[in-house]
Order: C-alpha cells, then structure tokens, then sequence
C-alpha cells in the first residue's frame, strides 16, 4: 500500500484550489490527487456556456497544465473512485481494490445530476449537462433545425437553451415549478428570463410535469407531459438539479446532512478529514445559518480555507456568496443568496437590460441580482458584506449613484 501524507479526493475545482493554496502555503508533502474523470481537474462554468457552442478551446478549461502537477509534486491518480474510507487505519480503497493511506484527507467529491425520476429517462437521446465527457457527447447532436426540449429551468436549462438557439435549434423548456430559475432568484428576475428566452424563440411551459419520455423508434422521442400534448424531440436535456456525493462520508460515519458537515475552516466530525466544494454542507457567512453553496466562488473559498487550517495559517478573509450566469447578451450577477427576502426594490428599466433588485431583510440588504450592471453587484457585495442597510428609496433611483449609496449605508452600519 502506497501512502500520501495528504490525499485529495475528488478532481474538479476545490480539490485544484486546495493543492494549489497548500503548495503557495509552503507545504511540501506527498500529495495524491484521486479523480473519478480521467481528466485533470477543469473548470465547469464554460461547459454550458462558449465550450458547447465551440467558442472556447478544450485546453483552456483545465485549471493547470499537466506540466505543473509534476512540478509541484502532485501524484495523479486518475479515472479511479474511492469507494471506502477506513478512518481508523486512516486508508482509502479505490474502485480496483487498491488502498492508499492517508496522514490528512480532503473530500472535494463534488455532486452528480439528479437523474430524471421517469420512465423512458434511459433513452440514448437524453442527456445530462455536468461533465466535459457529458458536453462531448451533446454536442453532436447540437445542429440547426433539431428540436432541443430541455427538462428543468435552472442555470443548466437556460444556459443551454440560451446556446442551443444560437446555434439555431428549436428549443422547448419545460419547468416544474411555477417561474424559471425559481431556486436562485426572484420573481421579477425570473419573468425577466422568462420573456428574454420567449423574445429569443424559446417556448417555455412552467407547472409542467413530464410524466414519461418514449422512444419514437425513428431517433425521435416522445416528451409526455402532464395534461398536455406529448412533445417530438431530437433530443432531450434533463438539468433537474444536482446530489451531493458525500456516499463515502456518510459510510464511514463522518456527520452528514444532505452534504458532508464542515466547519468554517471546512474540517469535518474527523479532525484528519476536510471536505470542500459541492459536496458539503458549511456555514453561510454572512447569514449565520448552514447550507450548501454550489458555486465557483464556493470551491474555490474553502479550497483555500482547507489549505490555510492544515497549514496553521490564519483563514482568509470570507466573502459573500457569488455567482454569475451569461445568457444572451445578458450577464445575470448575483451577490448573496436571497432566500427569505421579505421585500425587494428594482433599480433601472428590464427593457433597457441593464438593472438589479435588491432584497432585504427587514432593513438590513441580503442580496441583489445585477443584470449587466456590474457596479450594483460589486457594491451590493460590500454591502451585504458589512451588514448594511441602505435606504430602498435611494436604491430605487437610477440617478442617486450607487457608489454614494454603499459609502454611506457601510459607514453607518460600522
Ligand atoms: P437547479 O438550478 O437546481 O435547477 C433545476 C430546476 O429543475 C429547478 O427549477 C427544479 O425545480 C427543476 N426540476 C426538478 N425536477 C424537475 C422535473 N422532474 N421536471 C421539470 N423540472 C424539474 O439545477 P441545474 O440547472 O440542473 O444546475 C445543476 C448545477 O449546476 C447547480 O449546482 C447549478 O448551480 C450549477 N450550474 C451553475 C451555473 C451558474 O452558476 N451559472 C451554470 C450551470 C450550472 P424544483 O425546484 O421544483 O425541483
């Protein structure tokens, strides 16, 4: 058995950030890297973005060159899942049997798509959007003409339908729920998407419930909805949201809660293991609440968090929870998570495509959403941040400059 004083599981971006941050921390022991794709680790944001409409170059997704985890003294061990860890004896045990110990673990597992809970999902024509593999095997299948329904309208529907009419398929969106990007945002943000994706050619149904897919025989499938008539498709994308794969953890008794438990400096119940990225459930700073995040910015700030608590260094500065998605000529920026908002006020015109909403607890701003209105988000983000509680009425006035409003409601929240 081969030992690693640190072995990171799991190879997508928290898992490069953690190694990349422990070797700028100085630390210079064994590292083993364990991947399930048998790829180095590679960012995914472009996946349903330029990479599958070809306007981004595969080399440029990987976070580094292979050249740099030989430098850095990086084991590599790819297309290999961990199925077993032995917390006692302190090993893992991949999928072909062979074991690894283990001084310091981290589990950046991250989550795999939750599969369509319907009959006919098996078909060869549907697809998920979440590897580089899954990009590759869609992408064919993307030519002008075909007719494109796509199953769920969070970030992976709307991105990919967003593409896919550039590219000049017909395009249906079907959402369970009752407005697009329900999870992530509010209603006036999601009627925004709703009519731009309508305005782009895209059908959309909402409160649509796909019963079964059915194989036409002739390379087509059959969409069957609830209530409604059954849809031809060419293809099929399902982007119903994503699980968290903590399996590992939860079996060999860390605390798990819908994700894998960390602290602030993403250690788990075992001192010797941290996880970091989709897989785990962490505190929500500056909410003072528990959830997971799952984002870039989130992998990417326990990745450096991890790195910092086994290295003794002091934890770098936390920053309000980010994210971002390009549709269209629309960049959507969101800063915070607004969850619970209990009132909201828009700043600037939708028709124009440049405006935000920001949402507010009580006084105090949670979040704000940005469309092609960067400095609303940079300046909402200072203000979550320091716990502010700018007047709405300010907000709400395009002439008021925002830049004024955030230095004054950030001096009187100190
Ligand atoms: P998502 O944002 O969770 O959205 C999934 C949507 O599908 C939800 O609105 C969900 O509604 C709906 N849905 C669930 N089951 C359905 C069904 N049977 N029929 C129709 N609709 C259904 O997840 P996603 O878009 O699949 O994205 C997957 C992951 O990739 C997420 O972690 C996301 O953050 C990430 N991602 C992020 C970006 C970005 O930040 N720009 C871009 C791409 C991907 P309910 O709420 O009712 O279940």
């Amino acid at each position: 058995m081969s030992h690693s004083e640190i072995i990171v599981v799991g190879g997508g971006q928290a898992a490069a950030q953690a190694i990349a941050s422990l070797r700028q921390y100085g630390n210079d022991q064994a590292i083993s890297l364990v991947g399930e794709e048998p790829i180095l680790p590679y960012q995914r944001p472009p996946l349903s973005k330029a990479y599958m409409k070809g306007d981004f170059a595969e080399e440029r997704l990987f976070l580094k060159p292979t050249a740099w985890y030989t430098d850095q003294n990086v084991t590599c061990v790819l297309g290999k899942r961990v199925i077993a860890i032995d917390r006692v004896t302190k090993t893992v045990t991949l999928c072909d049997d062979t074991s690894l110990s283990y001084g310091t673990l981290i589990l950046s597992t991250g989550s795999r798509p939750r599969p369509l809970p319907i009959p006919g999902a098996e078909d060869p024509h549907v697809f998920d959007l979440r590897s580089l593999g899954d990009v590759k095997a869609i992408k064919p299948h993307m030519k002008a003409g075909q007719r494109l329904v796509i199953i769920g309208a969070g970030y992976i529907g709307l991105e990919a339908a967003a593409v896919a009419r550039a590219m000049g398929l017909q395009v249906t969106v079907l959402e369970r729920a009752d407005r697009v990007l329900a999870r992530v945002t509010g209603a006036v943000m999601s009627d925004f998407f709703h009519r731009e994706h309508e305005r782009q050619g895209v059908t959309i149904q909402t409160g649509a419930q796909v019963r079964a897919l059915e194989s036409d025989g002739d390379g087509t499938v059959s969409v069957h909805v609830d209530g409604g008539a059954a849809i031809t498709a060419d293809l099929v994308l399902a982007g119903i949201g994503i699980i968290p794969n903590d399996q590992i953890a939860v079996d060999c008794g860390l605390e798990c809660a819908d994700g894998i438990c960390v602290d602030a400096d993403g250690m788990t119940s075992d001192p010797a293991i941290f996880a970091a990225g989709d897989c785990t459930v962490r505190p929500l700073w500056p909410y003072g609440r528990v959830g997971r995040l799952e984002s870039v910015h989130n992998a990417i700030e326990q990745g450096k968090c991890v790195a910092a608590k086994i290295m003794d260094q002091p934890r770098p500065k936390l920053d309000v929870p980010w994210f971002w998605s390009d549709q269209f000529d629309l960049k959507l920026q969101i800063a915070g998570l607004s969850d619970g908002f209990d009132a909201h006020v828009v700043r600037g015109t939708p028709a124009d495509h440049q405006f935000s909403v920001f949402y507010f607890a009580g006084a105090r701003l949670i979040a704000a959403d940005a469309i092609n209105a960067a400095p609303d988000y940079m300046s909402a983000k200072m203000m979550i941040a320091s716990g502010a509680a700018p007047a709405p009425a300010l907000l709400a006035d395009p002439a008021v400059s925002i830049k004024d409003i955030a230095k004054n409601a950030i001096a009187a929240s100190a």
